[in-house]
């Protein structure tokens, strides 16, 4: 049984330094959406990104 149709587009969680804002966006954004400061917003480590990173290490994805 196949259900994923919609692979292509992964939400991630994004926070905004400045402000603090937290969102979800399928790419990282230049400029917080909340407070306009540009440069600010870095990718949120949460559980479910840790946990998928792990996954494709276990994979074999990267070589040294
Ligand atoms: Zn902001």
């Amino acid at each position: 049984m196949l259900l994923i149709s919609m692979t292509t587009q992964e939400m991630r969680t994004y926070q905004c330094e400045a402000c603090g804002y937290k969102f979800k966006a399928t790419r990282l954004h230049k400029i917080c959406p909340y407070c306009g400061k540009e440069g600010t917003v870095k990718p949120v480590k949460d559980a479910e990104t840790i946990l998928k990173e792990v996954d494709q290490e276990n994979q074999g994805g990267y070589q040294q």
